[in-house]
């Protein structure tokens, strides 16, 4: 038989956060190993439990949900949708202008193959979700990274975007609250980028897939609050915010001014039915969530789960010589700094692999979210605290040796 060989389209393509060192770690764990996995934000591996009002919901329409739905989804989901939109002053969001998805992660590939053209140009943060460059490059586009500076407690660097966008760049991508690094833009930095958008006609694609689960009283500000008069791709979703990952339910609101996207709304609606509708017994739980946004807000104040492990996995990296960090305010990751001269770091998924092969912990190295320097790795701090100050006490033993060769 001949070889099968993927797509060329696929040649450019990572997703390093369940890319080769997980390949690795699963070797382990058929070998016998006990490995932590500290790389994946996903709540129900870590004994979090959804709320009551969404699983009941769920379970108790299961037999109403057994054909498709709308491609767009059920209306109570969209008009529930619609009203969340409109509290966070986000003016103008009908049920027409809402798609439900299997996860943000089905409307991230839409969004992006319904819009790139070969050469078209998207800017798209460096550190990022590497979902969105991923989708991107197999959009036939050109992921272009602007850089988020730690320095500035991780914030979009203004002058960076500036320098970047070309007469071909189409849109840019704002992850706010940020994966991986846990910052929360506040108005100001949103504004200067709603301003670029303005002046350089550029579609803002808003992934605010956290916007709920802020910690130190901290409030959320959409984007597409800001720019009423542009055209603004607002998506979030439940997997994080109510615990229910692996029933794959999201969203994405389409607001301001649609009069020149015909074209492409025309495209997303295609896509849209071409899937034929998502997961609908998911869609079911979207208007008790959004009716009981605050229900995981326990796990985020002093005493609460997310607020303490944040504490635990802080408290564990100060002990550590050669890491630094900015304290994340939002979601349930880190992305520390490693100092890569110290420990002669030139490739940090060769250091990531050799810390899982010597200590059976996994983390992801900041390469995998498109970070250029090899002196960075995520955490993700969903185990209790006990297991997160356990797994950073073998990393402070595993540094103290550790020269990479
Ligand atoms: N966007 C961001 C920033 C994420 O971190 C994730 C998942 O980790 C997603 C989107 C995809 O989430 P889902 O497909 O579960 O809705």
């Amino acid at each position: 038989m001949k070889e099968i060989s993927k797509s060329k389209k696929l040649n450019n393509v990572a997703y390093d956060v369940r890319g080769p060192v997980l390949e690795a770690a699963m070797a382990m764990e058929a070998a016998g190993a006990k490995i932590l996995k500290l790389n994946i934000g996903n709540p129900g591996a870590f004994q979090f439990e959804a709320p009551d009002c969404v699983v009941n919901e769920m379970s108790g329409t299961l037999t109403v949900s057994e054909g498709y739905s709308d491609s767009k989804g059920i209306l109570d989901a969209r008009e529930a949708i619609a009203a969340y939109d409109k509290l966070k002053g986000i003016e103008g969001v009908g049920v027409n202008d809402i798609y439900t998805g299997n996860g943000v992660s089905e409307l991230i590939a839409m969004c992006m193959q319904g819009l790139l053209d070969c050469g078209d140009e998207i800017l798209i943060p460096s550190p990022d979700y590497p979902l969105w460059t991923g989708a991107a490059t197999l959009a036939g586009g050109t992921a272009v990274h602007y850089v988020c500076d730690e320095k500035s407690d991780w914030m979009p660097d203004i002058a960076d975007i500036k320098q970047k966008i070309t007469p071909k760049t189409k849109g840019i991508v704002v992850i706010n609250p940020n994966n991986p690094t846990g910052t929360v833009y506040g108005k100001e930095v949103l504004e200067q980028i709603v301003e670029l958008a303005r002046a350089h006609d550029l579609i803002i694609f808003a992934d605010e897939i956290y916007d709920r689960l802020l910690m130190d009283g901290l409030t959320h500000t959409s984007i597409a609050a800001l720019a009423p008069d542009l055209f603004v791709v607002t998506l979030n979703g439940l997997s994080k915010s109510h615990l229910i990952a692996g029933y794959r339910c999201g969203w994405m609101s389409i607001s301001g001014d649609k009069s020149q996207a015909r074209s492409y709304i025309e495209g997303l609606n295609m896509l849209s039915s071409m899937r034929l509708c998502s997961n609908v017994p998911a869609q079911r739980a979207i208007k008790p969530a959004l009716e009981n946004i605050h229900a995981m807000d326990y796990l985020l104040q002093p005493g609460g789960r997310i607020y303490e492990q944040r504490e635990a996995i802080c408290g564990a990296l100060d002990k550590i010589d050669g890491i630094s960090y900015v304290r994340p305010k939002a979601a349930f990751y880190v992305f520390p700094k490693i100092d890569a001269k110290r420990f002669n770091i030139r490739n940090d998924e060769q250091f990531v692999l050799d810390f899982l092969r010597e200590k059976q912990v996994l983390l992801v190295h900041g390469g995998g979210f498109h970070w250029s320097e090899p002196d960075h790795f995520r955490i993700v701090y969903l185990p209790e605290p006990s297991v997160l100050t356990e797994s950073m006490q073998k990393l402070g033993d595993f540094l103290q040796t550790y020269i990479q060769k």
